[in-house]
């Protein structure tokens, strides 16, 4: 048996995660300089150091004090799916033994009206988790299938996109956009997303454009209003999916709580700077909301709104009791929305075969756990 005390010593505080004023805090306890702390914090989110070691201008005095009381990475890639070049999916173990997944994306929107979108380039997008499993329960969605676990900690969420970073870097590739659309509800977690979405747009640090974040919601309207007060500035995208409170409740729990017209009214007094949009995510789902009625009822709700209309592809899973709309669906229910002059992507999964895409993650995380 351990000595009470061994059994009760705290883990080693993760580094990652920490803010610029807690870190000059944490290297004043040990007496050393702030501009220490500055160094500490460049190596951290600039260069994206993976151990202290790495960080060679630090005194040894330093990193032999931050060894015994510290540790930089409490994720760990475990392991990484499909080809180089194509949509890739990262299995991270956690320092509990929890594994997480995310995806890194290459992704090709397919524009139906919009002239912009059709001349933009391929984009390397990164999906983040923000929770262990999820409470919401979505009936299309596997995260929701396994519940909630955990919320992830800012440095477990910065951890993902630094090492994605860092991978993609070593490739000569650059990480240009942030989506946080993986496991969870970031708005279950929202104190530890604002921090790492602060750490994650500091221009001193990880130094990645507010404009190129997108947090996505089902709609927690609480939340919603917080992100918009945070000042953060970072891009909203909402996932809808239905056009009455009737399919949505049966698909999205959340609606019971906060319904599609307590939502829209959310997004209507949203914060927007001049020429942004906020996303509406909806994945049509065969025979439940796929329908020219839909369609048009989708024009109706949104009227007014400042926003663009993503389509996206239903991946099917056997645990999943729902179908994707074939291709002919797909185009008349876009061109409803196109013929009310509204902008719309059509999000096809570039990672099907890796089920990499929207409400896909989690299944090889059972997996893992399993062992
Ligand atoms: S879609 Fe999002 S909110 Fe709904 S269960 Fe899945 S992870 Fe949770």
């Amino acid at each position: 048996m351990l000595p009470i005390a061994a059994e009760m010593q705290e883990p080693p505080a993760e580094l990652r995660g920490l803010t610029a004023a807690e870190l000059t805090a944490l290297l004043a306890e040990g007496g050393f300089e702030p501009y220490r702390a500055r160094q500490l914090y460049h190596w951290l989110y600039v260069k994206g150091a993976e151990s202290l070691e790495e960080m060679t201008n630090l005194p040894r005095a330093l990193r032999e004090w931050l060894g015994e009381r510290t540790r930089v990475g409490a994720i760990e890639l475990a392991r990484i799916r499909g080809a180089e070049g194509a949509t890739r999916k990262a299995l991270f173990r956690l320092g509990d033994g929890k594994f997480i997944e995310s995806v890194l994306m290459r992704d090709e929107p397919v524009a139906v009206d919009d002239t912009e979108a059709a001349a933009a380039p391929a984009r390397i997008s990164f999906c983040l988790s923000s929770q262990v499993g999820c409470a919401l329960g979505c009936t299309f969605c596997r995260t929701g299938f396994g519940g909630f676990q955990r919320n992830l900690t800012p440095g477990e969420i910065v951890g993902q996109a630094l090492t994605m970073r860092r991978r993609l870097l070593a490739a000569g590739e650059t990480l240009q956009h942030i989506v946080f659309m993986g496991m969870g509800e970031p708005m279950h977690n929202l104190d530890n997303v604002l921090t790492a979405l602060r750490l994650l747009t500091d221009p001193e640090g990880f130094k990645l454009s507010r404009r190129r974040i997108t947090v996505s919601t089902v709609g927690w309207v609480p939340g919603i209003e917080r992100l918009g007060a945070s000042g953060v500035g970072v891009n909203l995208a909402v996932s809808l999916n239905a056009t009455t409170d009737e399919t949505r409740s049966t698909i999205m729990p959340v609606n019971r709580r906060y319904p599609i017209g307590a939502l829209l009214e959310a997004l209507r007094r949203y914060p927007l700077e001049p020429r942004r949009r906020i996303t509406i995510e909806y994945v049509l789902l065969r025979g439940v909301n796929d329908t020219p009625a839909d369609a048009r009822r989708l024009v109706g709700l949104l009227r007014g709104l400042r926003c663009k209309v993503n389509l996206i592809m239903f991946n099917a899973c056997p645990e999943l009791a729902y179908e994707p709309v074939e291709a002919e669906g797909l185009d008349r229910f876009a061109a409803v929305l196109s013929e009310a002059n509204m902008t719309v992507t059509v999000r096809w999964s570039k990672g099907r075969e890796l089920e990499a895409a929207c409400g896909q993650l989690a299944a090889h995380v059972l997996e893992a756990a399993r062992g």
